[in-house]
């Protein structure tokens, strides 16, 4: 009899030994029962025979994860603080049929269709030569095209490319591209494929057909073999980051497989997070493909659709041209705008934006948890026109509509746009100028093309930038150049932007790079990439419970107060999801191995590990 030490797949368990007849290698999949239920397992290590009672393996699955991905698991359970189970649930095993490190016979001769500028050739030779780099190229000048050049390169080889974006930018526009140059041997894959297409996908990347997987972060842990070169798109898009167990970001995982595949790694964006920036070479791709205009056009108002907004809203009406409308994300929170200066309320130990909670009638800093009384005049110019107004993206259509009644005007956020056939259906609807107006959230920013755009218009910027978030200038630039981005491509055009900020956002708008300068200086402190932040979670039906759960780890935190600080601990910004009472405790330190250590150490089992976090509340 042999036994082996087997990881449950999905679960937050520690490893389990089992028995079998027979010899089994690492990484195999197999089937078991724990506590008399069937699961699935991965094979770790052969071991001696314990001291209680095991089971046997009822089968053995016809899948196995490859030495690549057992190390990636491995990777990930340990950076994150997850189990191995967690790992491997995200990893797609390889058919035992498929041989790990096959190599292709029928390498083909490809005869490329695609013209680089000697700017473009200049940049796909600097990212050759680099392990891991940034493209920080322009809207519009042509990442798309060294893109696919260099995918064409690893087809000359017989490598395959892993082109990773945010599920949103898998545009029709986008998959037609990439279908049109590489056909059959590109597999689009995401979470809206239906069970067949998704089959089909995966027969195609099984049997090694498929050269080119695009796809959102999921795509990364598909059983790929003979990798040569992974992508990351608009490296700096949250949407990489994943908000449930483990919660890992698939572009920092993208750069651990360079090394573990011992493979090139680009990063693309137009405005790419700071902590990109500081941490990879970069080449600079300016200008974009576009000899149009853009004038911008800054209103300090709080009054979302004022007169001179509807003013130009209706103006590009009448010359039948088109307008878009940006509103931030879901912003969950209020902040306290003075409606006179501008002036928000920072906290005084992140400054960062402190949020209004009306019912306790305070303002919140959402790091620190530091809480203080509602101000009846603004603390810089006196002026009592202290607003917490916000706009929401369905009451922005309904008041516009009312406005400019002759208008068409669509809706584009996630409530709206719940399906792929929805996003093809309403971009086709937009570009075949049978819409006037699309007033949307993000995901208007996102990788579309707009051919007729003649007005931006760009609500809640001071909303963004007052957000209780470290990246919330970053965020609040790079949404305005992303935005501002989608007009004026085949005409001039004016983006109207709402804000009190106009030093900062005209300062910066065109010189992104300066801005990262800047920021350098904001985060050296506090903040990633100079700091490493993780975030801890207890949440439960019984509060007192969670809350506990909270104090004891705080405790227990307290012997590594030398390596790791403990910046703030309480009630979460939002208290209560899903029924849920929610605490937090926020850690920073200056490496991950010490936080690790602390956080291994001292973790309680409702402990849910947020390493790197994004969101804050
Ligand atoms: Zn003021
Ligand atoms: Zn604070």
């Amino acid at each position: 009899m042999y036994y082996y030490n087997i990881s449950l797949i999905g679960s937050p368990l520690e490893p389990f030994t089992y028995h079998f007849g027979t010899v089994l290698e690492v990484g195999q999949q197999v089937e078991v029962t724990v506590r008399s239920r069937k699961a699935f397992g991965v094979v770790l290590s052969q071991t001696q025979q314990p001291s209680f009672q095991t089971s046997e393996i009822l089968q053995v699955t016809a899948f196995r994860y490859s030495q690549k991905q057992m190390q990636l698991a491995h990777f990930i359970s340990s950076y994150y603080i997850c189990s191995l189970g967690d790992a491997f649930a995200l990893l797609v095993p390889f058919a035992n049929t498929v041989q790990e490190d096959a190599k292709r016979s029928d390498i083909e001769e490809y005869s490329s269709k695609i013209e680089l500028s000697q700017k473009q050739s200049a940049a796909l030779d600097f990212l050759q030569k680099q392990s891991v780099s940034l493209l920080f190229g322009d809207t519009g000048s042509g990442k798309t095209e060294i893109y696919m050049k260099y995918f064409e390169q690893m087809l000359g080889c017989g490598k395959r490319s892993i082109f990773l974006m945010p599920e949103i930018s898998l545009t029709p526009q986008m998959s037609k591209r990439l279908e049109e140059h590489f056909s059959e041997r590109v597999v689009m894959w995401h979470s809206k494929l239906t069970p067949k297409k998704k089959k089909e996908a995966m027969a195609k990347i099984q049997s090694g057909e498929a050269m080119i997987i695009a796809g959102p972060r999921s795509a990364l842990f598909l059983p790929v073999n003979d990798l040569g070169l992974i992508v990351v798109d608009e490296e700096h898009d949250e949407s990489y980051k994943s908000s449930s167990r483990p919660r890992y970001n698939a572009r920092d995982i993208a750069i651990y497989m360079g090394k573990l595949y011992g493979v090139n790694v680009v990063l693309g964006s137009a405005t790419p997070s700071l902590s990109s920036y500081v941490k990879f070479p970069h080449i600079r791709l300016r200008g974009g493909h576009f000899v149009s205009q853009k004038s911008f056009i800054y209103e300090r108002n709080v009054e979302s659709l004022s007169p001179l907004i509807i003013e130009h809203l209706r103006e590009t009406l009448q010359k039948k041209e088109q307008s878009i409308v940006f509103l931030p994300t879901r912003a969950n929170f209020k902040y306290l705008i003075c409606q006179d200066c501008g002036h928000t309320i920072k906290c005084a130990f992140c400054s960062v934006g402190m949020s209004v909670h009306q019912h306790s009638r305070a303002l919140k800093c959402h790091y620190c948890n530091f809480t203080q009384a509602i101000p009846q005049v603004c603390p810089e110019c006196h002026s009592n026109a202290l607003t917490s107004s916000r706009l929401g993206t369905a009451e922005a259509v309904q008041n516009i509509q009312e406005l400019l009644p002759n208008a068409v005007v669509q809706q584009f956020d996630r409530d709206a746009i719940t399906t792929a056939n929805k996003l093809k259906k309403a971009l086709k609807k937009f570009n075949d100028k049978e819409s006037d107006i699309l007033v949307g959230t993000q995901m208007l920013s996102k990788g579309h093309d707009y051919h007729g755009v003649t007005l931006a218009v760009v609500l809640g910027m001071d909303n963004m930038l007052n957000m209780s978030d470290y990246r919330a200038r970053e965020k609040a630039l790079s949404s305005l150049i992303q935005v501002a981005g989608r007009s004026g491509r085949a005409k001039d055009a004016k983006v109207i932007v709402q804000t009190f900020n106009e030093e900062f956002f005209s300062a910066y708008i065109d010189k992104y790079e300066e801005f990262l300068e800047s920021e350098k200086l904001f985060r050296e402190e506090l903040y990633p990439p100079y700091k490493k932040l993780c975030r801890v979670l207890f949440s439960h039906k019984n509060g007192a419970k969670a809350r506990d759960a909270m104090t004891l780890m705080q405790e227990r935190l307290a012997a590594f107060s030398t390596s790791v600080e403990v910046v703030g601990a309480g009630k979460c910004a939002i208290e209560r999801v899903a029924n849920k009472y929610r605490f937090e405790i926020l850690l920073r330190a200056d490496k991950s191995t010490e936080l690790i250590k602390a956080i291994k150490a001292t973790k309680v089992e409702m402990a849910e590990i947020d390493m790197d976090p994004l969101e804050f509340s």
